[in-house]
């Protein structure tokens, strides 16, 4: 195909500032990279903390934009992975170092010297986009481009936060339930598990929205479940929801934040952490975990509701996660 030398793209100037729609040149694919003409990309929290300026290391100007399908129309030098015509997915993590200790250790979600797609190189809200081969992924056939967007981030970070719980866990929470939990409550019910969702308290859409999905009981962030509960996850950017959440845990539960950034988390007594209770973090994405949800989501199979938006219109999609009524995911259709 004829691939055009300038492209639109929505530019991030300046934290706090909106994006600017900008006719730019269109990237030339470097050793081992794809140019990827970009069909649909997510718009994810982690993009609205970037552009509030609460990540404060971007690449600026920046094209944010990190769940990203699109269709491989050039292959880099050195490019094998994928071919011309084939549609890849490009997520968060968009190169490692290789050689540091924790990518000898396949712990490349904390490489010391990442990069990140729509954070420290140029994103997905444009018309075409270059990623490391080695960091995309093939796409299950079962889901279109705008459906399997919103996989390769809260799909893939959700998945992450599971499967660090232990397998044992019959009954799990979910703080937040945005895009991530909508995709992983799927996952879950079908593996047997019991989903307790908690939305902002009085979310009465979001709770009937979760119940749908499969959730077995939904609430507000402060109610009391029916029963104790062996783990939860928070995918919402709120630091009080680790005492609330561990107030619901069983003994041995574990509690897992999701997100990149997270409010100050109040202190709370340590009778709430006692009895062999846990609190960890999940960073990043390893390339396997996103392996192993692509073919998870086929099988399920997993149905990601979306919200499009035009590229152009990439504000007005920010604006609505902002304000935090989405029932799943905000997808860009370009
Ligand atoms: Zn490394
Ligand atoms: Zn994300």
């Amino acid at each position: 195909m004829d691939i055009p030398h300038t492209m639109k793209a929505m530019v991030l100037e300046k934290p706090e500032n909106e994006l600017k729609l900008k006719q730019l040149p269109v990237p030339e694919p470097g050793e081992k990279q794809l140019l990827v003409q970009v069909l649909a990309c997510g718009v994810c929290r982690t993009d609205l903390h970037i552009i509030d300026g609460e990540l404060t290391s971007p690449k600026l100007p920046l094209i944010p934009g990190h769940e990203i399908v699109g269709k491989v129309v050039k292959t880099g030098p050195g490019a094998m992975r994928f071919k011309t015509g084939d549609r890849v997915g490009i997520p968060w993590l968009g190169r490692t170092c290789g050689h540091c200790r924790f990518c000898l250790d396949q712990k490349e979600n904390l490489c010391d010297a990442p990069l990140f797609t729509g954070y420290t190189v140029d994103g997905g809200f444009a018309e075409y986009t270059a990623a490391d081969e080695n960091y995309c992924f093939a796409v299950p056939d079962s889901l279109s481009d705008a459906e399997a967007a919103p996989l390769l981030c809260a799909g893939f970070i959700g998945y992450r936060s599971y499967r660090m719980i232990d397998e044992s866990a019959r009954s799990i929470g979910l703080y937040g339930f945005g895009a991530a939990a909508h995709i992983l409550t799927q996952i879950a019910c079908r593996e047997g598990k019991k989903i307790y969702a908690f939305t902002r308290p009085g979310d009465i859409k979001a709770q009937n929205f979760a119940r749908e999905l499969g959730a077995r009981w939904a609430s507000g962030s402060e109610a009391t479940p029916p029963e104790k509960l062996d783990a939860a996850i928070i995918f919402a950017p709120v630091g009080s929801l680790v005492p609330a959440a561990l107030n619901v845990l069983k003994k041995g539960g574990e509690l897992i934040c999701g997100g990149i950034h997270m409010s100050d988390i109040p202190s709370f007594p340590y009778s709430l952490l006692w009895e062999e209770r846990s609190i960890k973090s999940v960073a990043n994405l390893q390339r396997r975990d996103g392996e192993e949800l692509m073919q998870v989501a086929q099988k399920v199979p997993v149905k990601t509701r979306i919200i499009p938006f035009p590229l152009r219109k990439a504000n007005d999609a920010v604006t609505l996660l902002k304000q935090g009524k989405v029932e799943g995911a905000v997808v860009l259709e370009i």
